[in-house]
């Protein structure tokens, strides 16, 4: 008898140590001392703002969300999509959703890319680059809510590891795909009941699990659907938690871009033209001379492929691509759901078949590019039912619930503003 109950000490001894053990494996929470809430923001309201990578417009819907179309029948949604900034990949529309400009304007035009002033190369998976400030402009939500003495907190979000403007959020993580789903709704509340002086009243919260789904088995898959009921498991669970605070919340729940099922093998764009002067990251080209670039872009033209080739400061208007010089020239954009790159990998290098699910297109083209938006709380109208919008226009809407003053961006406070409650008006 002695013996078993020795054994059951020390097993569950064991059980503490081991899940001890793991909470300190976890990636832990950076804690940045930015001072206490000023007064007048402890008096505020909050916002959680939760992004669910790569779930497109219909996906609620065609896979049956339930936590997510009750949130859109208790408050505001874009059941059409809201529309990404192009390119419509993720971190340039991450960093739009939180600074209102379009991807030209903040810098960050791609996932990677070449900056031929600084001669450097940015790579959203090298943590020396997309934890370095000065690669990102405009002023995220996060480094606004700080300068005004309102505490924020990111639970992942691109840039989020960055001192932007030397401002961090008060409360981050460095990214970590494989932290624990439940835990991470653990963290928002656990933020939302630290005592008011040091309690965000911006949270960001963020989800790769349908993203990465629609990639590896493409939009229509089981996989997918599988995706958008755990994610919409976990944003039931949110809201429930919220509700139960009785504090004043608003939820939003929006989407970085969709998935549309990729055709064909990759197209290399040396096949059609001399492309060794040319510095390259992905589809991106940075030629050395007006006469090299000149000279591709007259050879890209006439690929008849599919693709459109644009010089830089002849990019469709719509598209916003046209200012940044880290958007390379000429500019290659796809005409459908093509995988396109400058070149195949070296010969030594190991060569990998296009994703089944693929995005970064054109929305106006690719409908599928459309992305979410989905808010409750009580500053949004309830039964609101909102047209199609481009993203830049989440900033101003999220700084004037937050009553923060906001810069100048590429949104305006009018194409949301029948979202927002009289009182929040
Ligand atoms: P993509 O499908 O190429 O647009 O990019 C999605 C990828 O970005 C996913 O694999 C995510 O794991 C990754 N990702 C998302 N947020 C972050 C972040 N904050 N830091 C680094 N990688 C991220
Ligand atoms: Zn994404
Ligand atoms: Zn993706």
């Amino acid at each position: 008898m002695l013996t078993r109950l020795r054994l059951l000490v020390s097993t569950l001894l064991l059980c503490g140590f081991l899940s001890l053990a793991q909470a300190q494996q976890a990636t832990p929470v950076i804690t940045v001392d930015n001072g206490p809430n000023a007064l007048v923001q402890e008096q505020k309201h909050y916002v959680v703002l939760v992004s669910l990578d790569g779930f497109r417009y219909d996906y609620a819907r065609k896979y049956g969300a339930t936590h997510l179309l009750a949130l859109a029948k208790q408050g505001a949604d874009a059941p059409e999509g809201m529309i990404p900034s192009y390119p419509s990949v993720t971190f340039p529309n991450h960093y739009t959703l939180v600074t209102g400009l379009y991807p030209e304007h903040h810098g960050i035009v791609a996932m990677s890319f070449y900056d031929e002033q600084r001669k450097e190369r940015y790579a959203y998976n090298d943590s020396k680059t997309n934890s370095d400030g000065s690669w990102y402009g405009g002023t995220p939500l996060w480094v606004l809510a700080e300068q005004q003495g309102m505490r924020s907190a990111c639970f992942f979000w691109p840039g989020s590891e960055a001192a932007i403007k030397n401002v961090r959020p008060s409360y981050y993580l460095h990214y970590d795909d494989k932290f624990p789903d439940d835990q991470r709704v653990d963290q928002v509340l656990a933020w939302l009941k630290l005592p008011e002086e040091k309690r965000p009243h911006f949270i960001t919260l963020y989800y790769s699990n349908v993203d990465h789904a629609g990639h590896q088995y493409g939009p229509g898959s089981p996989q997918v659907a599988e995706a958008v009921k755990h994610v919409d498991a976990l944003i039931g669970k949110l809201h429930a938690s919220l509700d139960a605070l009785h504090m004043p919340i608003d939820l939003i729940v929006v989407s970085d871009h969709g998935m549309a099922r990729e055709e064909g093998s990759w197209i290399d764009l040396d096949k059609y033209a001399d492309l060794s002067n040319f510095t390259t990251v992905g589809l991106l080209l940075y030629g050395n001379s007006e006469t090299d670039i000149e000279r591709a872009y007259q050879k890209l033209k006439a690929a008849d492929a599919n693709f459109f080739v644009y010089r830089r400061a002849h990019m469709p208007a719509w598209l916003h691509y046209d200012q940044n010089p880290r958007s390379g020239d000429p500019i290659i954009v796809s005409k459908g759901p093509y995988a396109i790159r400058a070149h195949a990998p070296a010969a030594d290098e190991e060569d990998h078949p296009p994703n089944i699910g693929v995005h970064g297109y054109d929305p106006r083209e690719m409908p599928e590019m459309k992305a979410i938006f989905f808010a409750a709380g009580p500053d949004i109208r309830p039964g609101v039912t909102l047209k199609p919008f481009e993203n830049v226009n989440v900033y101003p809407f999220i700084a004037k619930i937050l009553q923060l003053q906001a810069p100048p961006t590429d949104g305006s406070l009018n194409v949301l503003s029948s979202a927002l409650a009289d009182a929040a008006r």
